[in-house]
């Protein structure tokens, strides 16, 4: 049953037997946006509004924040734009919002945390996304970095109503907010996967340390559980109101075309990555039914370590050598 089938490149996003999962880009601004239009993508799963403040001694204004994000809009009319809401600190430090002296950066004030330390700069963002998406085609959602806790997301998604923004949404990056997915989605419309810290903080390696490299793969089956159980709290939520909502995913991960085979066959509802991946990621989904992804998600869940995991996929995907 697990023989690739020899379905055509069709560049449309979905399996060999029609289960369409929309293949959206990671950006970092209008240029990265119209490139990743150019390559087809079906939309942008990852804004990373970062670009707008990073280098900066000072918040940028609210008018500046309108014409970069109107910017990445106007690349995609009628497509679906997710903008992921400041994440600052660990990784991207800024001085005017984050402590480097911090002993523990990675844990410490970052994402969607900082709004308490240093209210008005998320409520200022919020208002340029709303004033942006209002005067564009594009279907904007707005998500926030870095949410540990249910009271966090039903607390974004007041500040979003307030804004006038009515998709909110959170990413699953903390491995607490994988575990209360169901309780999270009943505050918020939707989740986005956030593999690069999902796995940080589930193997507790900083991502940025070269020697932990082996620890920080998104292949390890704790991370892949991780991600299951957040389809499977979504699936529960989904089933008191008739609806699951979406369940995204815009880390590295996606972009690895087994591992994307993988997440789908684990449920995952769209697959966010840079755009030069997308037509690998295409093509290799193109191959394989539903069903194929979720025997090899099986496999992957099942195996002992990464390196098992992996192989025992790619064993499957001849395609890929
Ligand atoms: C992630 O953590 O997977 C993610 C998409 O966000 P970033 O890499 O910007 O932290
Ligand atoms: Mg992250």
């Amino acid at each position: 049953a697990l023989a690739a089938t020899l379905a055509v490149f069709d560049g449309n996003g979905g399996t060999a037997d029609g289960h369409l999962v929309p293949l959206l880009a990671n950006v970092g601004g209008a240029a990265d946006a119209i490139a990743a239009a150019e390559a087809g993508a079906q939309g942008v799963g990852l804004l990373r509004t970062e670009f707008c403040f990073l280098g900066r001694d000072t918040e940028p204004s609210i008018d500046e924040q309108v014409a970069a994000y109107r910017g990445v809009f106007d690349a995609f009319p009628g497509k679906k734009v997710v903008v992921r809401t400041l994440d600052a600190g660990a990784d991207k430090p800024l001085p005017f919002l984050t402590d480097a002296t911090e002993p523990n950066p990675a844990l410490g004030v970052r994402g969607y945390r900082t709004d308490t330390a240093s209210p008005g700069v998320l409520e200022r963002q919020l208002a340029a996304i709303a004033t942006a998406a209002d005067g564009s085609a594009a279907d904007v959602w707005v998500m926030a970095p870095m949410i540990a806790t249910a009271e966090e997301a039903g607390r974004f998604a007041a500040q979003c109503a307030a804004a006038g923004l009515n998709t909110p949404g959170v990413m699953v990056e903390v491995p607490s907010a994988a575990l209360m997915a169901e309780t999270i989605l009943r505050e918020v419309d939707f989740v986005s996967l956030g593999t690069n810290d999902l796995t940080q903080y589930a193997m507790a390696a900083d991502r940025q340390l070269g020697p932990l490299a082996a620890l920080n793969n998104p292949w390890q089956p704790a991370v892949l559980q991780l991600i299951r159980l957040t389809v499977v709290g979504a699936r529960a939520e989904g089933h008191h109101t008739g609806e699951v909502k979406p369940v995204g995913v815009c880390g590295e991960a996606a972009a690895d075309p087994a591992l994307a085979v993988v997440l789908v066959g684990l449920g995952v509802s769209t697959l966010s990555m840079t755009a030069r991946s997308l037509s690998a990621v295409d093509a290799v989904l193109s191959r394989v039914t539903l069903d194929q992804a979720k025997e090899l998600a099986g496999l992957a869940l099942a195996a002992a370590s990464a390196t098992e995991a992996r192989a025992a996929v790619r064993a499957h995907l001849p395609m890929l050598d």
